[in-house]
């Protein structure tokens, strides 16, 4: 009998750390990429203090949640140098490669009407590529269809999207009628689709919103009106944005945009033609918020008749070859922005303080649940 016990806990409990481990690595982060990283940087500190079991470990998980095979192989050959030289008891010649200045440049892909096709096609490519984007989403498109509402749910359930406020009725299409109709009517249609959304997105974060049809920025560190509209127009249109931002609404427009020509039914530029656009605007400060570009693309450009795949991941490799780093609209501005910024609101539609501390959390979980991850590896081997 006791023997049958001692059986069990010897075979279970190992099985049962193994088992809880998956399910923290599979569930908790992620990210693959950003655990690769850090447990990298743990080899790189396991080497230095010598804990060569901990590093071998350590980079056997970096191997098995990678992509950068490379990195891991060049690790792999200097623990093998460390090992080696110290066994000679000289100690082992660590080369940590200087850091480098990078990620100056920060891009934030935008990506409105959905859901809609194209839609699945972007979220292939963005599950592939692993960078943050920002989805700007029409409620009425979400209600109209079955395929749409699971569209939206995979987007709702992305960890690389941030759901952002496209309007529920995309102002009908009719953009001149809608701005210039009721301004009661305006914010209904708006606060719709937030109510739609309000569930599935971080609770106090600022309500970030794209008008349809217009470029529009209202945010605490800049303002400016649609470039595009006759001044006419415009001075109709104005006071309906000014009451938006008065209501607590974020809105953000857009430094450049990528479409398909109307005439030739492709792309208005190359991927490679996009990408010098953007870094020209970058180098010329040409750009709402300094150093930081905001692209908006259309799920729909991304269908399979126009090689929408394809020419998405293009976009998105040629950026990080250029070291463009990539973030949401949610670190477009910082907490200071917001706080400090000289245009002020009336209603605040969210709360600053508890939207710092979700983020600072945010970060952290992100943080522990990996420490939690690296713990619970090594004790599994000492049982
Ligand atoms: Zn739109």
């Amino acid at each position: 009998m006791y023997r049958v016990v001692w059986f069990l806990v010897l075979v279970l409990l190992p099985f049962n750390s193994i088992t809880q481990l998956q399910f923290v690595s599979q569930e908790g982060i992620s990210d693959s990429r950003y655990r690769q990283n850090i447990l990298l940087k743990k080899v790189d500190i396991a080497i230095a203090e010598k804990s060569w079991d901990k590093a071998e470990l350590l980079l056997s998980f970096a191997y098995d949640s990678g992509r950068s095979r490379y990195r891991v192989k060049e690790l792999e050959k200097r623990l093998k140098t460390a090992i080696a030289s110290n066994s000679k008891s000289t100690p082992p010649h660590i080369v940590t490669k200087p850091a480098k200045k990078r990620y100056q440049k920060t891009i934030y892909l935008t990506f409105d009407d959905g859901p809609m096709k194209g839609t699945t096609n972007v979220i292939d490519v963005i599950n592939k590529e692993q960078v943050p984007v920002t989805m700007f989403v029409v409620g009425q498109h979400i209600d109209s269809s079955p395929t749409n509402r699971s569209r939206y749910n995979k987007i709702r359930d992305n960890s690389y999207m941030l759901l952002a406020n496209h309007t529920y009725s995309h102002a009908h299409d009719r953009y001149n009628t809608f701005y210039t109709s009721s301004k009661r009517k305006i914010l209904k249609d708006i606060s719709k689709n937030r109510k739609l959304l309000r569930d599935d997105i971080l609770p106090n974060s600022p309500p970030y919103t794209r008008l349809a049809g217009r470029n529009v920025y209202r945010l605490p560190t800049y303002v400016s009106d649609d470039p595009y509209i006759t001044k006419r127009q415009l001075a109709r249109e104005k006071s309906s944005y000014d009451m938006l931002w008065h209501e607590g609404y974020y809105l953000y427009g857009w430094d450049i945009e990528w479409g398909i020509s109307r005439k030739t039914k492709r792309y208005r530029e190359t991927p490679h033609r996009l990408v010098q656009k953007i870094e020209r605007l970058y180098k010329e400060d040409k750009l709402a918020t300094k150093g930081k570009v905001i692209v908006l693309m259309h799920d729909r450009i991304f269908q399979d008749k126009y090689n929408g795949k394809k020419n998405l991941s293009k976009l998105i490799q040629i950026l990080k070859a250029k070291n463009w780093r990539f973030e949401t609209l949610d670190s477009y501005l910082t907490i200071d922005d917001i706080k400090q910024g000289k245009y002020t609101q009336q209603k605040k539609l969210f709360n600053i303080d508890k939207f710092a501390k979700n983020r600072s959390q945010q970060k952290r979980n992100k943080e522990n649940q990996l420490d939690n991850f690296l713990s619970m590896k090594i004790d599994t081997t000492k049982l």
